[in-house]
């Protein structure tokens, strides 16, 4: 279970995340859904261990977020990270031996996720050479490939096409229905709505509200919590 507890972090004078808690039990999905500078981002990376809070708590199974437990932890990052001078099969090698894989698991894992992305025939082609959604579906494959226990996507649906969108929902859908416990952050309520149990949306680095969705969009409605939270 991920646990945070009123962690806050400023920029200078500005505040961008403020007292935040919240809980993500085991194995459970949780939308993370606010606008455009709500803080979403700086959570995440405060989860990480990439950048340093001012306040609060955050543990993962009881313990400090240390680098032995980021070992088993996936994470999408909202800026993309890849080389665009490396090939596809040899960035996903990287990555996946930063998180100590076998040579031979990660060849069958490159295989098995470019199928299923629909993208093996871009396998050795280099990075720079791939449309943007085709590089994104890259980048979650590297955040996967090790079956982290909890996978951190920041906005990972965001600027694909409606099919490649369905395409990368099943396979989270799947990672989660294996046991892994995950939080997606997104601007868009209805794909909260359709893949997660509980909802947390942030409004300047506060929860505006955090629970079961449906309970969430009795006790609010649909559109308040669009121009609200997210
Ligand atoms: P978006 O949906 O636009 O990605 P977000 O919810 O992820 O937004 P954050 O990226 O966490 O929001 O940003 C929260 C606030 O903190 C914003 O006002 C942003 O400008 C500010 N901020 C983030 N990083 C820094 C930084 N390194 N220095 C100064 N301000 C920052």
């Amino acid at each position: 279970m991920l646990n945070v507890q009123n962690v806050t972090k400023q920029f200078g004078k500005f505040t961008a995340v403020d007292q935040l808690s919240f809980e993500v039990p085991s194995g459970e999905m949780l939308g993370f859904l606010g606008g455009n500078g709500a803080g979403k981002t700086t959570t995440f990376r405060m989860i990480l261990g990439l950048l340093e809070r001012d306040a609060g708590e955050i543990t993962y199974k009881g313990q400090p977020i240390t680098y032995a437990v980021t070992d088993h932890i996936g994470y999408l990052p909202e800026e993309r990270g890849l080389n665009p001078k490396l090939k596809v099969s040899e960035q996903l090698t990287y990555l996946a031996s930063l998180k100590g894989m076998k040579k031979a698991d990660i060849k069958r894992e490159i295989d098995y996720w470019l199928e299923r992305f629909e993208v093996t025939e871009n396998k050795e082609k280099k990075i720079e050479a791939l449309s943007k959604g085709n590089q994104q579906k890259i980048q979650l494959i590297g955040a996967i490939i090790h079956q982290p226990d909890l996978l951190i996507l920041d906005e990972p649906f965001s600027g694909l096409d409606p099919v490649n969108v369905e395409l990368l929902k099943s396979a989270v859908k799947e990672i989660n229905d294996k046991g892994a416990t995950i939080i997606f952050s997104s601007h868009r309520m209805e794909h909260v709505e359709e893949m997660c149990d509980r909802v947390c949306i942030l409004d300047r680095g506060k929860t505006v509200v955090e629970g079961n969705i449906q309970q969430v969009k009795q006790d609010f409605g649909r559109k308040e919590i669009i121009i609200r939270g997210a």
